[in-house]
């Protein structure tokens, strides 16, 4: 008999991205808005035309990447779309290495990244961060990668990266640097004024977290013409759906003050709730994103008994040079009271 097709070596051993999902009350879980979509975004999707669903959406969508250019404050011709930034991530680990080359990270972060790394053929080359908490850029540069990720704000930790630890890496690194700006508005700085400076550099960014179109699907990214060149090029033509496309153009075009006046509540909220958390006896890290990582003990039985109490919040057990964590996600300061409600309940019942 013909054997079967075999997959990839380099996919042994990874599991399937299967976060934990299902009805709850209250799901803290995934970083997503808690405060909903962007309204003009809504009211794009409600009036999609039936043309845009029926033809193909632009091949270069030019009049988004404008408004995304507008937006980040960078050159239209330094702009790639794509679905989600996890995609914009994925087709620069395509574009900038070849099969077996090193892609290297301070871990924990966004843990996509590794899995991207490994079904693209790639090798993930983890280095732990410094005892402090900064990027290990030492480290990271004698890895000698083709492709280094930094997330800054970092998931899970929330922790931005600071702007020496990124220059000093920058001045150095031999191949592309991606920074992975997910969180970027909630966060103090941003790498895109550094574009013209540092040629290396690809920045990420999404409009899942502060426009709140995660199920939308729009990435991007923004560096220098040669690197969003070869980009465009593995991206292929017809990344973003259409509708997506209109819809961000809305969100883009109509609705940053709406998008700002949200950013401005998730940053209030978080330390507020920062400060609640103190008061239970809980660390939360310093956070420059939307949502707060607290590392605890016994982290799975803290989810579970949440979970019980109609919260559901992300568990991370043996986060590298951490342990167990939780990670809540910050929205409107209601729904924060029920999370704090049943992070006391928990805590006054004890987890053993
Ligand atoms: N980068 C980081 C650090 C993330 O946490 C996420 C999503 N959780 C992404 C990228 C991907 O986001 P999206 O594909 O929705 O733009």
């Amino acid at each position: 008999m013909r054997p079967l097709p075999v997959p990839r070596a380099s996919l042994a051993g990874l599991d399937r991205y299967c976060p934990e999902a299902g009805a709850c009350p209250l799901d803290v879980s995934d970083n997503t808005s808690l405060w909903g979509p962007s309204p003009a975004a809504e009211r794009a999707v409600r009036l999609a035309s039936a043309e845009s669903l029926s033809r193909y959406p632009p091949a270069d969508p030019r009049a988004l990447c404008t408004a995304l250019a507008d937006y980040a404050g960078v050159r239209p011709e330094a702009v790639v779309t794509g679905c989600g930034s996890d995609d914009v991530i994925e087709c620069a680990l395509r574009a900038f290495a070849e099969p077996g080359d090193a892609v290297a990270f301070c871990v924990p972060t966004f843990s996509m990244l590794a899995t991207f790394a490994r079904v693209n053929g790639l090798q993930p080359h983890s280095v732990p961060f410094r005892p402090d908490g900064e990027l290990d850029v030492e480290g990271l540069l004698a890895a000698r990668a083709r492709i280094t990720y930094v997330a800054s704000p970092n998931n899970p930790t929330g922790r931005e990266v600071s702007a020496r630890a990124l220059e000093q890496l920058l001045a150095s690194a031999d191949g592309l640097v991606l920074v992975d700006e997910a969180y970027g508005e909630f966060a103090e700085h941003s790498c895109l004024p550094w574009l013209e400076r540092f040629p290396r550099l690809l920045v990420t960014r999404t409009l899942s977290k502060a426009f709140g179109l995660a199920g939308l699907r729009v990435g991007y990214g923004a560096g220098a013409e040669s690197v969003v060149a070869a980009l465009s090029l593995v991206r292929g033509p017809y990344k973003l759906n259409a509708v997506a496309e209109r819809a961000a153009l809305a969100a883009l075009t109509e609705d940053l003050p709406w998008v700002r006046a949200r950013v401005g509540e998730a940053r209030v909220v978080r330390e507020r709730l920062a400060e609640e958390l103190r008061r239970l006896d809980l660390a939360p890290l310093p956070s420059g994103a939307n949502f707060l990582c607290i590392p605890v003990t016994h982290a799975v039985r803290w989810g579970a008994r949440l979970l019980a109490r109609g919260v559901r919040v992300r568990v991370l057990p043996a986060l590298p040079g951490l342990g167990d964590a939780l990670r809540i996600g910050v929205g409107p300061w209601e729904s924060m009271e029920a999370v704090l409600a049943a992070l006391r309940a928990v805590a006054a019942e004890g987890l053993a």
